[in-house]
């Protein structure tokens, strides 16, 4: 596992990293998500041992790799594996070749290297491509190469670095389901820096939001998007816009806020209020094993807005009076959404 405590970088009499908490325990996925200029990157290089923090640790298995010499640093970094976003892979090396490098570095025999590239091309599905050069490879192919030449040296942490970034959708989800695979099966403890909210809700088990250079919302993906409604949460599952107008009186924002609300709600709300229910947008996931929704509806009767917040919050959902459009926009413009640009 790792843990990084009160973390802080600058440059000159720029703080880019200010004072940053967050810990990794082993087959868990932590996204890192903020816009451009946050600091992600920053903190990507202490991780991985490329920048000197200014000040705070770096512990990996319990081991502080800020304070350590240059031979000792040679041999801790082989805990941390990297994959970014282009594969980086080696033009004029093999798929085989390139996942040999690290291997190589280390003077492995060349019987036990050529097993343990074969077992680590076979884990990301690969060994038929093994003497492919990456320019015979698609995207998705090369990324699992990369993954693959990440984990040769069996880290206990996996640094990815956008890893998705520039695939399209199907490769996302077969490398997103690649890397829940080796957490899962590898234990392995992945910081997964990335600024694609689909990615964080897919795969991540917890999210940090840096911005600034500050952790500005913490904890599990799964609380986060049904326990809050803050930028993070609403950019994590947002409510796709719909063509209604969002400023009508009986137009209401619903988020899930347990994890047992009933799938029967819809109906079962509508009795009660007598009211028929329609819904505008919506969506509904699973997050990290439990269901979570937002949904825009528009309740076809005028009621005391307090008998409906009652009647969904019996069911375990939030009920609030739907946003106006400029808020909408103000959400749409926050720094979340930006960072995709
Ligand atoms: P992100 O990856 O979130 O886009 P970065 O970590 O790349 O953010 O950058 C955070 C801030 O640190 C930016 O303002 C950037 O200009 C600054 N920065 C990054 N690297 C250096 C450096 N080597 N020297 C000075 N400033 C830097």
């Amino acid at each position: 596992m790792i843990e990084v405590s009160a973390l802080t970088k600058r440059y000159g009499s720029l703080t880019v990293l200010d004072g940053i908490d967050f810990s990794v325990e082993a087959g868990e996925i932590a996204a890192v998500v903020g816009p451009s200029g946050a600091g992600k990157s920053t903190l990507a290089r202490c991780i991985n041992l490329l920048e000197q923090p200014t000040s705070g640790s770096i512990l990996v298995n319990g081991q502080d790799l800020t304070s350590l010499s240059r031979g000792e640093l040679r041999t801790a970094r082989r805990a941390i594996g990297t994959v970014f976003q282009s594969a980086g892979l080696l033009a004029r090396l093999t798929a085989a070749e390139n996942v040999a490098l690290p291997l190589r570095y280390l003077n492995m025999p060349h019987e036990g290297r050529v097993q343990r590239v074969r077992d680590l091309l076979d884990r990301v599905g690969m060994l038929h491509r093994a003497s492919h050069y990456p320019a015979q490879l698609s995207g998705g192919q090369q990324q699992r190469i990369g993954l693959a030449r990440g984990l040769a040296l069996k880290p206990s942490v996996l640094l990815a670095d956008e890893p998705t970034s520039g695939l399209d959708p199907q490769t996302t989800a077969s490398i997103l389901a690649l890397l829940a695979e080796l957490r899962d099966e590898l234990r392995v403890a992945v910081v997964l820096i990335t600024h694609e909210m689909d990615v964080v809700r897919c795969v991540a088990d917890s999210v940090a939001q840096l911005d600034h250079g500050r952790i500005v919302e913490q904890g599990r993906v799964a609380d986060v998007v049904r326990a809050s409604d803050s930028p993070l949460s609403r950019a994590l599952l947002p409510v796709p816009p719909s063509a209604e107008p969002t400023d009508a009186p009986n137009v209401w924002q619903l988020r899930y806020e347990r994890t047992d609300v009933d799938p029967a709600w819809l109906t079962s709300a509508s009795r009660e209020l007598d009211a028929d229910i329609e819904v505008l947008a919506g969506l509904i996931e699973t997050v990290g094993g439990e269901t979570a929704g937002r949904l825009k509806v528009r309740i076809e009767r005028a009621l005391p807005p307090a008998r409906i917040e009652q009647a969904f919050a019996a069911r375990g959902i939030r009920a609030t009076r739907s946003a106006t459009p400029e808020e909408e926009v103000d959400i749409a413009a926050s720094a979340l959404v930006r960072s995709a640009a």
